[in-house]
């Protein structure tokens, strides 16, 4: 029989808090984080991801996106380096940008890939070829990187992914409604298979990690189901492993402080209809309250 799950809410952050930020601590202290992510047609992903990065603490960001829309999103994001990526025609990234990359993804904490990417073969490809730099650091993937999943084996360390039941299904063949039934078993079965971190989100989010441990969050409201949610999602557990967080540690807060952000926005906007743009600062405001 299975151990159950722990539950994540407020007090179990609480009682995990994050490493301390030391007042005299430079920006190098709390961590780079590297966000590769957004495509032509979907740029704001990366923006969306990034912001969160930054609001759940990360002290440096570097955005590696389509070349064709770098130049805005430096000015969409006036915080960032942004590194400029070689496009394939349907919304990928080129594994031959990855030199170009290769300086600031050894200088971060944390990678996040995958938001807004279109391509699912190139995408593939690009996190497949990447994966040998990415020895000592944080990544999370997400969104069609994850479908470099079957190529995990070249991470030295697990990896994060975040898949909601549509993307678990399509990772492993399974039926959608069956994730949706027990998303407990779906995340232990993936974190075995793949040797990775696995948050399989929705209104029930379960985290499984390959020791067989595993965290039960349920919360937040059906306003979070909203394009841009699971970027910011994303971002917000690479900014928190980016400040010093290990993996787990982050997916569980990330998941929670998301959660709890979606309450607050419910309750001080609608129910349903905010924007995923607006989570990260919701997110920033629990963040300050738990503290
Ligand atoms: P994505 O589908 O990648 O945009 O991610 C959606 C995010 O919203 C995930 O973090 C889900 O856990 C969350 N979410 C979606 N629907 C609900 C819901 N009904 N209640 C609570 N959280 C939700
Ligand atoms: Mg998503």
């Amino acid at each position: 029989a299975r151990v159950q799950p722990s539950r994540l809410d407020l007090d179990a952050l609480r009682s995990w808090p994050l490493p301390a930020v030391d007042d005299t601590a430079d920006k190098e202290a709390r961590g780079r984080v590297l966000v590769i992510a957004g495509s032509r047609e979907v740029p704001g992903a990366a923006v969306l991801a990034a912001t969160a990065a930054l609001r759940a603490g990360a002290g440096k960001l570097a955005i590696a996106t389509a070349a064709s829309v770098a130049q805005h999103m430096a000015f969409a994001m006036p915080e960032a380096r942004v590194i400029a990526l070689p496009e394939t025609a349907d919304g990928g990234f080129d594994e031959r940008g990855i030199a170009g990359i290769e300086r600031a993804v050894q200088a971060a904490r944390c990678v996040l890939v995958g938001p807004g990417l279109m391509d699912a073969k190139a995408t593939c490809r690009f996190v497949a070829a990447l994966a040998p730099l990415l020895k000592g650091r944080g990544v999370v993937l997400d969104a069609l990187a994850m479908d470099a999943a079957p190529h995990l084996g070249r991470f030295e360390e697990p990896v994060l992914l975040t898949p909601h039941a549509g993307e678990v299904a399509h990772l492993t063949g399974c039926d959608k409604d069956e994730v949706l039934a027990d998303p407990e078993r779906a995340a232990r079965e993936a974190a075995q298979r793949w040797n990775a971190v696995i948050a399989v989100k929705g209104a029930r989010t379960v985290i499984a990690d390959p020791d067989g441990r595993a965290w039960l969050h349920e919360g937040g409201n059906a306003g979070l189901a909203t394009s841009g949610s699971g970027d910011t999602l994303a971002g917000a557990i690479a900014g928190l492993c980016a400040r010093g967080a290990g993996l787990v540690q982050a997916c569980a807060w990330g998941v929670v402080l998301h959660a709890q952000a979606g309450e607050r926005l419910a309750a001080q906007r609608a129910p349903v209809g905010y924007l995923a743009r607006e989570i990260p600062d919701a997110m920033l405001q629990v963040l300050r309250d738990l503290q």
